[in-house]
């Protein structure tokens, strides 16, 4: 749960959303560099409830998600979990999510989304984009694939219609994605060393991602 920080106008929050399916070691890169660099005081990351945009393939429960995603964050002191989009009822929009970060931090908090480029690209289709983008700043990472070269038009068409910063941040490059690891343990392949042990071993015991 996030918590904390409350009443402090001065602080930086960094929120990382993501349908985590399972969280992975490009995620909780992205997320490090994003607190370094922009010295975020802490980064809360949101497992989404439904995801909105139907993905074409079975999600895994919430809760699932959710234990996941909070066991590979317990080793890091700045990074926290929220349960705010999966306790919501409905689908699970950012900008609800983002407003109810504004209600508990305050005007004066800094707010900072972080997305990896390809989500970054899409953020125009968004519901309310445009109040989204007036809410917090945006931090673009690299991701493979979407390097900063491939990103510039995207970021320059967000920053034309935000009053606030998007910025682009390069991470180190990690080729990992969670459609990957999904499809590895369906076929039985190693995913150790692309996400922490410890969803490893949650998704081992679970029999997550057997199903075809
Ligand atoms: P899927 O393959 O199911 O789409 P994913 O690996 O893209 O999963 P998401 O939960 O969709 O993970 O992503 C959450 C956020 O993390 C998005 O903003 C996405 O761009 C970013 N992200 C995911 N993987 C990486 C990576 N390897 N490097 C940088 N950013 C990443
Ligand atoms: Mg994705």
């Amino acid at each position: 749960m996030s918590g904390g920080g409350e009443g402090r106008g001065d602080i930086s929050v960094g929120i990382m959303g993501g349908t985590f399916d399972p969280i992975h070691y490009g995620h909780l890169v992205t997320a490090e560099a994003a607190r370094c660099e922009f010295k975020l005081d802490v980064v809360v990351f949101v497992p989404s409830g439904r995801p909105p945009h139907k993905k074409g393939y079975e999600v895994s429960s919430p809760r699932d998600r959710y234990i996941m995603t909070s066991l590979a964050v317990a080793t890091n002191p700045y990074f926290e979990v929220s349960s705010i989009e999966i306790e919501r009822e409905g689908p699970s929009y950012t900008i609800d999510t983002v407003r109810e970060f504004r209600a508990k931090y305050g005007e004066e908090a800094r707010l900072f989304f972080i997305t990896g480029a390809d989500a970054t690209l899409e953020i125009l289709t968004w519901k309310d984009a445009n109040e989204l983008l007036r809410l917090c700043s945006f931090i673009a990472a690299t991701r493979p694939g979407y390097g900063l070269s491939r990103i510039q038009a995207g970021v320059r068409e967000l920053q034309s219609r935000s009053p606030n910063r998007v910025y682009t941040l390069e991470v180190p490059a990690l080729a990992i994605s969670s459609t990957d690891i999904r499809r590895r343990v369906r076929e039985d392949r190693p995913i150790r060393y692309l996400l922490p042990e410890s969803v490893e071993n949650y998704i081992m015991k679970m029999g997550l991602y057997k199903k075809v």
